[in-house]
């Protein structure tokens, strides 16, 4: 039997990075379950994990976010200006080691809302300690500019999961998300004081929406 041919061994070895998994794509095509279902089969295996979901407005504190499909899942919910704050949770003693022995996963749902620079940031960190990260964001904002930092995470990413709706025009396949009601700013979301509604469309489909 032949040996199987090993490649050198590097003389040091780099410390472990954690894997980066992106769900990406319009809303309404069941991103947030998507990591419902992640959230459930890795609690099962018994790994140590934080979920955390971005908001537009600052309501604060933990509370359990819904898919669509009205399935709750426990979250901390993070301002969409301060990114940062998930290496506080992550890293309660400002131990950068902490991924090695205590977080094992991070979720963040909603990710478009941070600013792209900063949250890539936090990702790469959480990622230097060897924490696995799970990020769910549109790609795309109603005008169907980049929306923050998704497009550059799918990029950077080890898996990505690309999902789509179905156009409520034409029935084909959304990759959008049109807004149709709510003010003219970007990052509105669906919750909070001020509030904004969407709707899934077909990129030929979709309109721009003027208020
Ligand atoms: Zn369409």
């Amino acid at each position: 039997m032949e040996k199987p041919k090993h490649k050198k061994q590097p003389k040091t070895i780099s410390p472990a990075r954690g894997k980066l998994t992106v769900i990406a794509g319009p809303m309404f095509a069941g991103k947030t379950t998507k990591l419902l279902t992640l959230f459930s089969v890795l609690s099962n295996l018994d790994f140590s994990i934080l979920v955390f979901k971005a908001e537009a407005g600052k309501n604060g504190g933990m509370g359990h976010t819904r898919s669509h499909d009205e399935r709750p899942l426990p979250v901390i919910y993070i301002g969409m200006d301060e990114p940062e704050k998930i290496l506080q949770y992550a890293y309660p003693d400002h131990d950068r080691k902490a991924g090695r022995k205590g977080i094992q996963k991070v979720i963040i749902d909603n990710v478009n809302f941070f600013p792209k620079d900063a949250f890539i940031k936090v990702v790469q960190t959480l990622l230097s300690s060897n924490i696995d990260v799970y990020v769910n964001g549109l790609i795309y904002n109603f005008r169907k500019e980049e929306y923050g930092a998704t497009k550059a995470l799918m990029a950077m990413a080890d898996e990505c999961i690309e999902q789509y709706s179905i156009c409520v025009r034409c029935g084909g396949k959304a990759a959008h998300t049109e807004r149709i009601a709510g003010g003219t700013e970007v990052s509105i979301g669906t919750t909070g004081k001020t509030t904004a509604k969407y709707i899934a469309v077909c990129s030929s489909c979709h309109r721009i929406y003027t208020g």
